[in-house]
């Protein structure tokens, strides 16, 4: 999938807001991953916007507690890719936590056109267990999700076919499912924008 151009939409950062006019009517693919996991640069980097970013790299854990809008335009069609609130309950306040909660169900479940939700994982890591209440939680909305497994560069190809294999059983899903990525080396971003791609087309 080759992207022709991105604008920044808007944002919603509260209960019940509508989102932006501009994107009106377009799919919808969310991105989900707990702060710090990689998401404003990998979204940057899949969006071509890695010299003139578009999304903010946050330099405080779970500070972002707004739901961005950008409207792409690629060969696969226009759609519109919506940046969840990073989250990482252990740091976040009890307020932070539930504003995080309520923004992100009240988008998540009114979503009629969310054609799917890309949730990143690091791939180092595997699945925190913040991580997986956010899986168990996407799996009650019932979206299909794929598993973007970040900063693959940081590990070397074995120990990084070994997490990918483990990370993969663990979550329960197909191979398909999962890709793992790194901003940096430019590893599986051709395979997310492909897999995006077909998502989009699909969907309209
Ligand atoms: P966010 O909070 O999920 O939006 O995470 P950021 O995009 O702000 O990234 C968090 C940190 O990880 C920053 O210091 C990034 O430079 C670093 N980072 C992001 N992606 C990669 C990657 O693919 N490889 C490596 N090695 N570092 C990364």
């Amino acid at each position: 999938m080759h992207i022709k151009s991105v604008e920044f939409a808007g944002a919603i950062g509260q209960i019940g807001q509508a989102p932006p006019e501009s994107v009106a009517g377009l799919v919808q693919i969310a991105f989900s991953g707990r702060s710090h996991v990689g998401k404003s640069t990998l979204v940057n980097q899949l969006l071509g916007r890695t010299r003139t970013p578009i999304a903010r790299v946050s330099a405080r854990p779970g500070k972002t507690q707004e739901i961005n809008f950008y409207r792409v335009r690629s060969e696969a069609g226009e759609f519109a890719l919506v940046d969840l609130p990073g989250y990482g309950f252990a740091q976040a306040p009890a307020p932070l936590r539930e504003r995080w909660r309520g923004l992100t169900d009240d988008y998540l479940r009114g979503s009629e056109a969310l054609a799917g939700v890309v949730q990143l994982i690091d791939l180092r890591h595997g699945p925190t267990s913040d991580d997986r209440k956010a899986i168990e939680y996407l799996a009650e909305v019932g979206r299909p999700v794929l598993f973007a497994l970040t900063k693959s560069d940081k590990l070397k190809p074995r120990a990084r076919r070994e997490a990918i294999a483990t990370i993969t059983e663990t979550l329960g899903v197909d191979e398909a499912q999962v890709i793992a990525c790194s901003s940096l080396s430019g590893d599986g971003m051709e395979a997310l924008r492909e897999t995006l791609g077909g998502l989009v087309s699909s969907a309209e």
